[in-house]
Parts: structure tokens; C-alpha cells; sequence
């Protein structure tokens, strides 16, 4: 009797609310952006009260200019993309795997030269192949993965998976699964992210969805979901935010939301406009 009083006590809704942590930092892929250059589109973002950039552009040989026009702007590198490279890490042919393993390491090294808080990398497009299944998969990906998340410490990043919606693929698709191979890979060098569009396709709750995240959530991609139209910027369709943005507060999140996504209209206007809807969403949950 006494034994269960504690325990309840220990573990009880007030203590896992973490809410007091929490913040919203806006960051933004850059072509969501107006502006020629890499320069002109940080300073816009500043101005915004945009916090952190996800520099979704190559980045080996422009790894200091870009790490110095952050600095000089005032901005974050919070995320960059492993993108398409030679090789794949989940392949069975083992020359292939090395090649991906190798494309996957220059890439870390260069998201560390620039600074970025962590690198998203999408495990499978489509459906698996040739045989494969998502168990043989999984298996791979958490063999291959530990060493190379442990490399991305080293070099001051991380890797953060991305789940797409089935359509994009039958692999990775909510953020608990990606949260359960994490915490299999067992690194604090892996990590995983929540997309509103995909997520408003996949998860059954929100809240739910962000809290099952939990310490290994790193990253959030903003945009609309399944409402007309499609994937835009918040505030520009019917998707709301306050549910997803109450498991954020709850589990204490303070990394970055970041826009991608389309925007109607003229963007000097309509993305100052989300940013204002977006904090106010914020504010509205309450947990
Ligand atoms: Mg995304």
C-alpha cells in the first residue's frame, strides 16, 4: 500500500509536465524565404524574429562562409539534410552500405564545420524492395546506425530521422516508431522529428504523437495538413496547432519548428503574418 502511494507520488501527471522548459523558436527551410542570397535571407529572418535556419543547401566547401553569415546575422544553424549522396546505409549489398556509410560521414563532418545542431535523414522512400521487408530493415538500420550516431556526437551533431506519411513511405511514418529505434540504436547522437503535414496523415493524437517523442525529439517541420490547401504555411488553411504544440510544452521542448511549406501570397507579408498565428497558437496551449 504504502509502496504504490510512493510510487504514484514519483510519477504523477505534475512532475512529467515540463511545460516551464518550453519554448516555441521559429526556424525556416530556406526556400521558404524571399531574397538572392543566403545573407539576405538570414537577415530577413532575423528581422522576423526567426531564430534558427535549417540550411537545407550543399554545404561542403561553403561550410565557413555559411557557419560566419549565421554568426553574423545572429542566427542558429539548427538543422541541415542528408539529401540524396552515393550509396545507402540500409543496403544489403555491403559495398553499397560502405559507400552510403562514407557519404553519411562527410556529410556529418560538414554539418559539424557549420555548426548545425543535427542532420534529418529519411531511412526508405517508397515501399520496401528486392525481398526486403521493414523488420530486415529496421534490423540493419540499427546495426549500421549506432556507430555513425556516435560519430555525429563526436563531430557535434546528431542524426534525426524524419517519418513521412505512407504515401511517401511504408518504412517510417509516426513519431513513436522512430522514437522506438532511437532508443534501440542507443546513442544520444540519434534522435527523431515531427512533421504537422505528415503527422496530420499519421498519428492518432497529436499531443500524444509529440510526448511519445519525448527526449528524443529534435526537430519540427511546420505546415498544413490535409486542408485546402495543401502543406502551407500555418495560419494560411484550416490546420491548427494548439494539440501538437501541447505535447511540445509537456515534454519541455526547446528546440526548433520549422517552416516548410508553401505560402499564397506575397511572403514579405504572409510569413510575419504565420509567425504572429503561430505564437498565439502557442499561447493557447495550455497544459
Ligand atoms: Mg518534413
Amino acid at each position: 500500500m504504502k509502496e504504490h502511494e510512493v510510487t504514484d507520488a514519483k510519477f504523477d501527471g505534475k512532475s512529467a509536465n515540463q511545460s516551464a522548459k518550453a519554448n516555441l523558436r521559429i526556424c525556416s527551410r530556406m526556400e521558404v524565404i524571399p531574397g538572392k542570397d543566403l545573407e539576405e535571407k538570414f537577415a530577413k529572418m532575423k528581422s522576423w524574429g526567426i531564430e534558427g535556419a535549417e540550411v537545407n543547401v550543399p554545404l561542403y566547401g561553403r561550410e565557413d562562409e555559411i557557419r560566419m553569415a549565421l554568426a553574423n546575422a545572429g542566427l542558429v544553424a539548427a538543422m541541415t539534410n542528408f539529401g540524396v549522396n552515393p550509396g545507402n546505409i540500409i543496403s544489403p549489398n555491403p559495398e553499397q552500405r560502405q559507400l552510403g556509410i562514407d557519404s553519411m560521414k562527410r556529410k556529418l563532418e560538414a554539418a559539424g564545420r557549420v555548426g548545425c545542431a543535427g542532420m534529418l535523414y529519411v531511412p526508405l522512400f517508397g515501399a520496401p524492395k528486392d525481398g526486403e521487408t521493414n523488420q530486415s530493415i529496421r534490423a540493419r538500420l540499427v546495426d549500421v546506425l549506432h556507430p555513425l550516431a556516435e560519430f555525429a556526437l563526436e563531430h557535434k551533431t546528431c542524426i534525426v530521422f524524419e517519418p513521412l506519411n505512407r504515401r511517401e513511405s511504408t518504412f517510417l511514418c509516426r513519431v513513436s516508431d522512430g522514437a522506438a529505434i532511437c532508443r534501440d540504436i542507443n546513442s544520444d547522437g540519434m534522435k527523431v522529428m515531427g512533421d504537422f503535414y505528415h503527422m496530420s496523415i499519421e498519428e492518432t493524437d497529436m499531443m500524444g504523437a509529440f510526448i511519445s517523442g519525448g527526449k528524443y525529439l529534435a526537430h519540427v517541420h511546420l505546415a498544413g495538413g490535409l486542408s485546402d490547401p495543401v502543406r502551407s504555411i500555418p495560419g494560411q488553411n484550416k490546420s491548427r496547432y494548439v494539440e501538437g504544440f501541447r505535447g511540445l510544452k509537456y515534454i519541455g521542448y526547446n528546440a526548433y519548428c520549422s517552416f516548410e511549406c508553401g505560402v499564397r501570397g506575397d511572403r514579405e507579408i504572409e510569413i510575419p503574418k504565420a509567425i504572429t498565428f503561430l505564437k498565439r497558437e502557442w499561447e493557447l496551449a495550455v497544459v
